[in-house]
């Protein structure tokens, strides 16, 4: 009975030639039966996978301290049926005022779900990876500081994670005759993910009008870093524009797809920060 007893022991023994070694950021979790769970991660070289954690929520567990949602971890990982298996977990970044401050905690559990809502299985993008924990240790440094988390951080992060997953919005060119933009009153489409000049604009009944300065601001996002998009400071009327126009963009590309559904809710309900 030889065949019984390897098929019984998979998951428990770790076949040393089956074990790799990765970088994660813990995404979301669920609980499965015995004290198991399973972790939907980020990784910088394979993209969203999830994993099995055994045991993990029996108290004696040694692992479950560097499984919290938000953490950067390092595993080592074997592979398995189902899920594969961590066989050994060790904290690289905890993030821990992400799990104690309120005001971070909602905005780092944003930054997790766009990431989650954004990428299929398996599908590997370095540059996601360095995105968002480029914007967790901002929003850990300002926590840490007691200072609030700075305004721009998710309207920037969108547009960065936009362009990196295929869905940057047009805010430069005009999506149907590609001229350049002028600073007119233009028209956007979400449906056509980006902005109409005036002449094209005027052709269509699936736009709505964008005022120059919230264009100039899409515009400085999508195409600044970090540390120049720190320093705008976004007048509150356009700010709402922009938010306006985000969330909206999100929820247009989103509905695509049907696993995006529950964060599309959450987005639609939630009063978004700033
Ligand atoms: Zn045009």
């Amino acid at each position: 009975m030889a065949w019984f007893g390897a098929l019984r022991y998979n998951t428990h023994m770790v076949d040393r030639t089956r074990v790799r070694s990765t970088h994660a950021l813990i995404l979301r979790r669920r609980d499965v039966a015995d004290a198991d769970r399973v972790l939907t991660v980020f990784t910088p070289g394979e993209g969203k996978i999830e994993l099995l954690a055994k045991g993990v929520r029996k108290t004696t567990s040694r692992k479950a301290g560097h499984l919290e949602p938000f953490m950067h971890t390092a595993l080592v990982v074997a592979a398995a049926r189902t899920w594969d298996i961590i066989t050994e977990a060790s904290t690289v970044e905890s993030f821990r005022h992400l799990r104690t401050d309120l005001d971070a905690i909602s905005r780092a559990g944003y930054l997790c779900e766009l990431l989650d809502a954004f990428t299929d299985a398996g599908d590997d993008n370095r540059a996601l990876w360095d995105l968002v924990l480029y914007a967790l240790r901002i929003l850990e440094r300002a926590a840490e500081q007691g200072q609030p988390p700075p305004a721009n951080l998710l309207r920037w992060y969108d547009l960065q994670l936009l362009g990196l997953t295929g869905f940057q919005p047009q805010f430069f060119h005009c999506v149907s005759c590609e001229e350049e933009l002028q600073p007119l009153l233009n028209f956007l489409s979400l449906g056509e993910g980006g902005v109409f000049c005036p002449r094209c604009g005027a052709l269509r009944d699936d736009v709505e009008p964008i005022e120059v300065d919230t264009l100039k601001v899409l515009r400085y996002l999508q195409s600044r870093t970090w540390l120049e998009v720190e320093r705008l400071n976004v007048r509150p009327g356009v700010a709402r524009a922009i938010d306006s126009v985000l969330q909206r963009y999100l929820v247009t590309v989103l509905e695509r797809s049907v696993r995006a559904a529950d964060f599309i809710r959450r987005l639609e309900h939630d009063k978004r920060a700033s």
